[in-house]
C-alpha cells in the first residue's frame, strides 16, 4: 500500500469524479483519500463510479479547507495543467514518483515520536474541475505536478489526471530501493501544520520591524514561500529560525 501518499480533491464538483478517482486510486494500491469541500458528498453517482471501490469513499476524510486537509503531511504536491505566472518548482508525474515513492524518514529519529523508517505522509492536491487549484492553495505546495501533454489541450479529467499520478507511483515502488528524507542529523521534515506558524511569524516580525508594507507584501511573502519551501526544512532548522524571529521582535520592542 501507498498510505503515506494522500489525496485531496479540492472543492470537486461532480460527485461522479470523486467516485472515478477512488476506483483509479484502489487499482494502484492506494487507499488514502481527503475532501476538502466537496460539493456533493457521499453521493450516489460517486458511489456508481466507484465500481466497488466505496471502501475509499466510506473511510475518505471531509475537510473544510486544504490548510487542514495537508497539516500533517510534510511534503506538499499540488497537481496543475496550466503554466503560472510565478515559476514554480515543478516536477512530472514520473519524477514525483522517482522521488518520493521510496524515501523514508531517518532512522533514529526517537525525538519525532515517528517509528524509525516510517514514510513521510505527502500530500498530492487536485483542483476543481472548472478552474484548477487557486494560486493561494499552491502557496501551500512544495512543487508543482504536472502531466505531459499535448501543451494545447493540457487539461486531463480530474480522475483521468489522479490515474496517471497514482500509476507512476504503483509502478515505482517496484524500481525504488529505500531513500532519506532529511540530512544527516536525523530529524524530521517539518509538517505543513509547522511550516504555516512559521510563515504566519516570519509575516508578523517583517511587520513589526517595518519591513513589509501591508499592500505591497503580498508578492514578497508568496517569493519567500517558495525560498523556504525550496529547502525542505527539518524542525530543527524551523526552530532556530523561529528563535531568530523572536529575537528580531524583542530587539524591535
Ligand atoms: N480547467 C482547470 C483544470 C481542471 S482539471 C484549469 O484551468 O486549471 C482538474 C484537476 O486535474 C486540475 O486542477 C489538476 O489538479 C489536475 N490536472 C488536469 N490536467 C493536469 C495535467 N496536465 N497535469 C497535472 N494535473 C492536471
Amino acid at each position: 500500500m501507498l498510505s503515506n501518499f494522500k489525496v485531496i480533491l479540492v472543492e470537486t464538483s461532480h460527485p461522479g469524479n470523486i467516485g472515478a478517482v477512488a476506483r483509479a486510486m484502489k487499482n494502484m494500491q492506494m487507499d488514502q483519500l481527503r475532501l476538502v469541500e466537496p460539493r456533493f458528498f457521499p453521493h450516489a453517482d460517486a458511489t456508481a463510479r466507484a465500481s466497488g471501490a466505496d471502501d475509499l469513499l466510506r473511510s475518505a476524510q471531509v475537510f473544510p479547507d486544504l490548510r487542514q486537509a495537508i497539516a500533517d503531511c510534510r511534503i506538499v504536491l499540488g497537481a496543475s495543467a496550466r503554466d503560472r505566472t510565478i515559476s514554480w518548482p515543478a516536477l512530472t508525474a514520473r519524477e514525483c514518483a522517482e522521488k518520493w515513492v521510496g524515501a523514508a524518514e531517518p532512522a533514529n529519529n526517537a525525538s519525532s515520536g515517528m517509528e524509525a523508517g516510517r514514510k513521510p505522509d505527502i500530500a498530492l492536491v487536485f483542483g476543481r474541475e472548472n478552474s484548477g487549484l487557486k494560486n493561494h492553495e499552491l502557496d501551500l505546495c512544495h512543487y508543482l505536478l504536472r502531466i505531459p501533454c499535448n501543451s494545447e489541450y493540457s487539461s486531463l479529467n480530474l480522475a483521468a489526471a489522479v490515474q496517471v499520478v497514482c500509476y507512476e507511483l504503483f509502478v515505482a515502488t517496484d524500481l525504488q530501493p529505500v531513500s532519506r528524507v532529511g540530512d544527516l542529523n536525523e530529524v524530521p521534515l517539518a509538517t505543513a501544520e509547522q511550516m504555516e506558524a512559521f510563515y504566519g511569524h516570519l509575516q508578523q516580525t517583517l511587520a513589526d520591524i517595518g519591513f513589509l508594507h501591508p499592500e505591497r507584501s503580498r508578492s514578497i511573502l508568496r517569493r519567500l514561500r517558495r525560498v523556504f519551501n525550496r529547502c525542505h526544512l527539518d524542525t530543527k532548522e524551523l526552530d532556530i529560525l523561529r528563535g531568530i524571529l523572536r529575537f528580531a521582535q524583542n530587539h524591535n520592542a
